[in-house]
């Protein structure tokens, strides 16, 4: 495994004691860099290995959608780790109190844990750091070359990135070892762990769980299926029939893109895997490869280079000066309408376009990444405030959204509300020289009327209900 992937923090005394992989972002058994590294520690120093994972009572927005794909998916990925004779152990709690409880109870020698740009998960870091007496290893297992390889700095746009990557690409492509033989050798864990950690009742837990359930979980047959082997699924389904339709991607009724959006955020399939699965294959053409290697590599790792270096990912103070300027100089603009967050939530505003998406992102639990631009967009008219916008877009997109809370959504938001990663356009009212998209634009660019007639159809039905597959893939 790269070196590079690896912060170290704490001294670098040899490991006495259990070696622990506190998993939080990369939720995984295979393709896991961290977890490697944590095996490769424990061998080098003839110490025992587990794995723990923390189920806290609430994650920001998050509802019961999301914490029933993330549970279903720790199942399955649990197991695969007791096959491979990895103890897998759930807490509950707060992580930040709860990982240096476990530690210390066991007299763990050395923590390795996922790397995470959001303040949260900075913040567990922080607290996790001060009360380990081990040193604590965090590696980049989500991005293919590093966030803090690839730059130093808040990058300005994609095009300042983006070489930067390539250069560093090839060395970070390296193939993924397998768990089987990886794990073959490692000391066996002895210390007793009571049986509610060692084997949780998953559906006890979920049951159990106080998350808000006015947020159903997404279970029709259009679902995605949570955890690594749907996550696996998904790919291969998106490379035999999909990806060579990736160039109409921005078209939401083209069935082109892979949908694999929620499993990369809950880190069911590793971006690496992705990657070098596209490379080897010669389905689609080659721009359709390259297209959509830009979105996963490029795209992916400017938002977690734009939310590592930039804390107030979800607040307008992160906007360009330019942008700040501009919504500021059009803040007293008449809007078109204004509409509160109960009256968008429930997709009731004149727009049948905006509707469609909002509508889809709570039946379906993603927009279509063109929809995603156009709906965020639009919050700049209707609310009273860029802050408003702000505010409500985070909150609509973390709460429905299965792929939400990520800090693809934190710049996909920013780059719609707030220029980050753009420039400046036209002048109009309300939104200054923020780019605009319009529901004539969207017209020119794809069948509107039948993305509306498809997400109308979803409108007060169940999933099981639906005509064909107006979820599927968005
Ligand atoms: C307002 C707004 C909100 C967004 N919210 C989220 C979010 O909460 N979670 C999320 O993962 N993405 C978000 N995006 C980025 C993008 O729209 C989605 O990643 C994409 O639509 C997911 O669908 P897919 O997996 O089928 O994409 P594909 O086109 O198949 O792309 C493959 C992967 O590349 C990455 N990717 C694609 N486009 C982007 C992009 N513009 N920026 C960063 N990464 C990208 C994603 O990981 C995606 O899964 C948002 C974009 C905007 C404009």
């Amino acid at each position: 495994m790269h070196p590079g992937r690896v912060w170290r923090h704490g001294d670098s005394r040899a490991v006495r004691g259990p070696v622990l992989y506190w998993m939080h972002r990369e939720h995984r058994a295979h393709d896991n860099w961290a977890l490697v590294h944590a095996i490769g520690e424990a061998k080098a120093a003839g110490a025992p290995l587990a794995v723990v994972w923390c189920l806290s009572p609430r994650f920001l927005d998050a509802a019961y959608r999301q914490f029933h794909f993330l549970l279903r998916g720790m199942r399955g990925t649990a197991e695969t780790l007791r096959e491979h004779g990895i103890p897998f152990f759930l807490l509950q709690g707060d992580p930040a109190d709860e990982v240096p409880r476990f530690a210390a109870t066991h007299g763990t020698g050395l923590v390795v844990t996922d790397f995470d740009v959001l303040r949260l998960k900075r913040a567990w870091l922080g607290q996790v750091r001060e009360a380990l007496a081990c040193p604590l290893h965090e590696v980049d297992g989500r991005n293919v070359v590093p966030c803090r390889m690839a730059s130093d700095k808040r990058e300005y746009a994609a095009r300042t990135l983006r070489p930067k990557i390539h250069r560093l690409l090839p060395e970070y492509l390296d193939p993924f070892p397998s768990l089987a033989t990886e794990a073959s050798g490692v000391a066996a864990w002895k210390a007793p762990v009571p049986d509610a950690m060692a084997a949780p009742d998953w559906d006890a837990l979920l049951a159990a769980h106080p998350a808000d359930r006015s947020v159903p979980a997404l279970t029709g047959p259009d679902a995605p299926v949570p955890g690594e082997e749907g996550a696996r699924r998904t790919l291969e389904t998106f490379l035999t029939s999909r990806i060579h339709r990736y160039e109409k991607r921005n078209d939401p009724n083209a069935d082109a893109v892979s949908g694999l959006s929620p499993y990369l955020h809950f880190g069911m399939m590793a971006a690496q895997r992705v990657v070098q699965r596209v490379t080897a294959s010669t389905a689609g053409s080659a721009d359709a490869r390259a297209s959509f290697i830009e979105e996963l590599v490029v795209r992916r790792e400017l938002a977690d280079n734009f939310c590592l270096h930039t804390p107030d990912y979800d607040a307008v103070t992160c906007f360009p000066a330019w942008a700040q300027g501009t919504l500021d100089r059009h803040r007293d603009d008449p809007r078109p309408h204004l509409y509160d967050e109960a009256a968008l939530e429930k997709a009731r505003t004149a727009d049948p376009l905006w509707n469609a998406g909002q509508t889809q992102l709570m039946r379906c639990g993603v927009i279509h990444g063109y929809m995603r631009m156009y709906w965020a967009k639009q919050l700049l008219l209707w609310t009273p405030t860029p802050e408003e916008a702000m505010r409500i877009a985070v909150r609509q997109n973390d709460r429905w959204a299965l792929d939400g809370r990520d800090s693809n959504g934190y710049a996909g938001i920013a780059w719609s509300l707030g220029g980050v990663h753009d420039r400046p356009w036209g002048e109009r009212p309300v939104q200054g020289t923020i780019r605009c998209m319009t529901y004539n634009g969207a017209r020119g660019k794809f069948d509107v009327a039948a993305y509306i007639a498809r997400m109308e159809s979803l409108r007060g039905g169940g999933q099981a209900r639906l005509p064909k597959s107006p979820c599927q893939r968005q």
